[in-house]
């Protein structure tokens, strides 16, 4: 029996087989996510892309920040160790 339906892994939709675009690797040859959630996908990383280009400085404070709060956390757990 073929199967025409698959559910997406991202938005949880069941979709008909046409609506994955194919991937060798995939379930049935087909990508686990929709073509929907794939656009949705993209056009988020091309918009994270735009905007780090466009605030290169912030971009690199955010980073930067959030580098010293990781590493502040776990000095944290290794005092709460000790
Ligand atoms: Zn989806």
């Amino acid at each position: 029996m073929d199967i025409f339906f698959k559910k997406c892994c991202s938005c949880k939709e069941t979709r008909t087989l046409d609506m994955f675009h194919n991937s060798k690797n995939g379930k049935y040859g087909k990508h686990h996510c929709c073509k929907i959630c794939r656009k949705n996908e993209n056009s988020r990383k091309e918009y994270c892309k735009k905007w780090a280009s466009e605030n290169k400085e912030l971009k690199s404070k955010i980073d930067r920040e959030y580098r010293i709060k990781i590493k502040l956390e776990i000095i944290e757990k290794q005092k709460k160790l000790n």
